[in-house]
């Protein structure tokens, strides 16, 4: 099985078909180098998911709504992966 390939949006990874973090087609695990390299231990969270998506003339990774790279609102991940952390825990709690 060949390993599927992987885009860079804002310095977080996808895989490159379906734009997903975690993805049961590819399949394809992503949070753990994310998490790792936004500076987080890894724990069972939901994966994020990037906004319609398109690349520039340069191949870079932009949103649609707002043409960035480094969009704080589409691309904010250090920001979404806190929530969704802190979601998982609150869950695990239960
Ligand atoms: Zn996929
Ligand atoms: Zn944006």
């Amino acid at each position: 099985m060949s390993t599927p390939a992987i885009v860079e949006i804002n310095d977080a990874q996808f895989c490159q078909a379906h734009m997903k973090e975690v993805c049961d087609a590819c399949p394809i695990d992503l949070r753990e180098e994310n998490d790792s390299f936004f500076g987080f231990d890894f724990i069972d969270r939901e994966g994020i998911e990037p906004p319609t998506s398109t690349t520039n003339k340069d191949g870079v990774w932009q949103c649609k709504k707002h043409g960035s790279a480094e969009c704080n609102q589409c691309y904010g991940w250090k920001k979404q992966i806190t929530r969704l952390r802190a979601a998982a825990k609150k869950a695990g709690k239960k």
